[in-house]
């Protein structure tokens, strides 16, 4: 038994590759509680993505398991795995993908399709998300009003409006500078401690990773421990 809030099991994963087969993920194995934040580092084309891709339940491993919030995902039908993640799990991908007319809160209010009073509620708890990553003067603003780093947080904020057990985020800040790259792992960090998340960030880059709670490399699809202290 394990209280972990996510748990991927042996998960192996491989993609058509011309004659033969890619092995994007080889037996991997990663156990995340709630309120941790693990980080898994390791260069392009390393199966970072395709890792997180599968612990969403976006895409069927060939083997292994993955259990989110105690269900384990492998026996639900296609409809069940997608309300599964609509209740459960938080994405942040790469790209922010919002919705260039819509103001950074009405992007967080649009995760809830509700109407009347419960719509009042997905505004309170937007705004109150959107302060929690340090945006309320910037609630009002639409994307191209924002700079890259308050997009990215809008993005952060939106994946936790449904109040997800999980929490996947893929190369956050890849397209920032350092100092704001520290405040967006600071924030996830944070975030992660409140909110009570599993959370899984991927990365190729060493920086900031002294914040996160336990820090593993993925090369070739294949995870292992850091043996040495994180550098930074
Ligand atoms: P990373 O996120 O670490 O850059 P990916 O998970 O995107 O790594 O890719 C891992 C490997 O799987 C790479 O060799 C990549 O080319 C391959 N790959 C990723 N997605 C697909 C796909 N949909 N079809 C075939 N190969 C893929
Ligand atoms: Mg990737």
């Amino acid at each position: 038994m394990t209280s972990a809030k996510l748990v991927l099991d042996d998960l192996t994963l491989t993609y058509p590759d011309g004659v033969g087969r890619l092995t994007a993920l080889d037996r991997v194995s990663l156990d995340v509680p709630a309120g941790s934040l693990a980080a898994v580092v390791g260069p392009s084309g390393s199966g970072k993505s395709s890792l997180l891709a599968v612990a969403a339940t976006l895409v069927t491993p060939d083997r292994g398991r993955v259990v989110v919030d105690g269900t384990d995902t492998g026996g639900l039908t296609p409809a069940a795995r997608a309300a599964l993640r609509r209740e459960h799990i938080g994405i942040v991908f790469q790209q922010p993908n919002l919705l260039p007319s819509l103001t950074a809160a009405e992007q967080l209010q649009v995760m809830t399709h509700l109407s009347g009073r419960a719509a009042r509620q997905a505004r309170a708890r937007a705004l109150e998300l959107l302060e929690a990553v340090g945006l309320t003067r910037e609630a009002g603003r639409r994307p191209h009003q924002l700079s890259g780093g308050q997009r990215q947080r809008v993005n952060i904020a939106r994946a936790l409006m449904n109040e997800p057990a999980v929490l996947l985020v893929d190369e956050p800040t890849s397209a920032l500078d350092h100092e704001r790259g520290a405040a967006v792992l600071d924030l996830l960090v944070t975030l992660t401690r409140e909110r009570s998340t599993a959370t899984v960030l991927v990365t190729h880059d060493w920086a900031h990773l002294e914040r996160t709670d336990r820090t593993v490399t993925m090369s070739d699809g294949r995870l292992a421990a850091v043996p040495v202290p994180v550098p930074g």
